[in-house]
């Protein structure tokens, strides 16, 4: 992960793009992305769009985990220990017994 932070960090000092990202606007640019993605999908069955739009998909999930990576270093978060602690958090709030096979919400578990 570090490497991955520190090659995007990296590629945007290289532009002086420092300047536009600011928290406010990776986000913006993050969820963009992830329209970006969504996109791929319209109109398309899950598979057609897998099939048909492969290349396109890698590069969306790509650019949204690009901003992810800025963001969390620009905010001091360690993104892999968040999303440990996040997990933790989920697999005491879905747990095997009730969750298993369900995709009711933990709050309707
Ligand atoms: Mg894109």
């Amino acid at each position: 992960m570090n490497e991955l932070t520190k090659r995007v960090v990296a590629f945007r000092e290289a532009r002086n793009w420092k300047q536009f990202h600011n928290p406010k606007d990776l986000a913006i640019s993050l969820n963009l992305e992830a329209s970006e993605l969504l996109e791929l999908f319209q109109w398309k069955s899950s598979e057609d769009a897998i099939s048909d739009k492969y290349n396109d998909l890698s590069d969306e999930l790509a650019d949204v985990f690009y901003y992810t990576l800025l963001m969390a270093h620009d905010v001091g978060i360690d993104l892999e220990k968040a999303l440990l602690d996040k997990l933790e958090k989920n697999e005491m709030n879905y747990p095997v017994q009730k969750a298993f096979g369900s995709n009711k919400k933990y709050t309707e578990l």
